[in-house]
């Protein structure tokens, strides 16, 4: 597994991108924040102390070498707006309301939370811009993956047969049991594909968010894709999961950049 580690900070790396991509999924070792957040709680909408928050921030980005005040980050409301991040954002300002963001500036970082909804990590090597986005259920129904790839093609000019797409630790489908109303939104969405999507395990329905995620992007045109395989809830010691821990952890960080 490709794991990098600074001081006490770990973090998972796509080793599939070029060089000049500096990307990191933070586990939640090396932070600051005590119980539920042990320890590398990155928000600030889950209770902890924003103070903490702050701090762990700091060494998160300090670990990679990034100048904290480079972020550019987005308020998570599951759906397929899409952020241009020309440059970074001043936390002191309001938060744009978006689950994707992408950039061509090598002087931003760009940042996202997550606790089981799945990190997409993209980057065209051929036009130079890198692109997070945020797909839980609801956002993958919507077509988050597909929303990313249609904003490289129509703001950057990309092809997505250039385009590298990592997609990153969250809930695998062992852990993921969902509803029916939820599982019937993806037959519609995907129809017959839904079946690769949807697997009944003794009468339970379980949803395969890395599938579902990969088949949208490759409907798209995409042919490079890797997954981390990481599974969230299966591994609590190094993963927040909101599913595993009934709501009362923290979120880890995506960050993302050009150098
Ligand atoms: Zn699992």
């Amino acid at each position: 597994m490709p794991f990098g580690q600074t001081d006490a900070l770990r973090y998972y790396q796509f080793d599939f991108f070029s060089n000049n991509v500096l990307n990191a999924v933070f586990t939640r070792h090396g932070g600051v924040s005590p119980e539920p957040w042990t320890s590398l709680n990155l928000s600030v909408s889950v209770g902890d102390d924003p103070a903490r928050v702050a701090e762990n921030r700091i060494l998160a980005f300090n670990a990679l070498g990034r100048n904290p005040a480079s972020i550019h980050d987005a308020w998570l409301v599951h759906g397929t707006d899409v952020v241009h991040a020309e440059a970074p954002r001043s936390l002191d300002g309001p938060t744009q309301k978006a689950d994707i963001i992408f950039t061509s500036n090598p002087r931003v970082s760009l940042f996202m939370r997550f606790a089981d909804c799945v990190p997409l990590l993209f980057h065209d090597p051929k036009r130079h811009v890198i692109g997070i986005a945020h797909a839980g259920w609801m956002g993958t129904v919507r077509g988050v993956a597909e929303a990313s790839i249609k904003a490289m093609q129509e703001r950057y000019g990309s092809k997505p047969g250039d385009v590298v797409v990592g997609i990153g630790p969250s809930i695998g489908v062992d852990h993921y049991e969902v509803r029916e109303e939820v599982a019937a939104q993806f037959r519609d969405r995907f129809g017959a594909d839904s079946e690769r999507i949807l697997q009944t395990r003794e009468g339970r329905i379980h949803l395969d968010l890395w599938t579902a995620n990969a088949l949208q992007l490759q409907k798209m045109g995409v042919e490079q894709i890797q997954i981390s395989g990481l599974c969230t809830a299966c591994h609590l010691e190094d993963w927040y999961s909101h599913r595993a821990e009934n709501g009362k952890t923290g979120r880890f960080g995506a960050l993302m950049a050009l150098t």
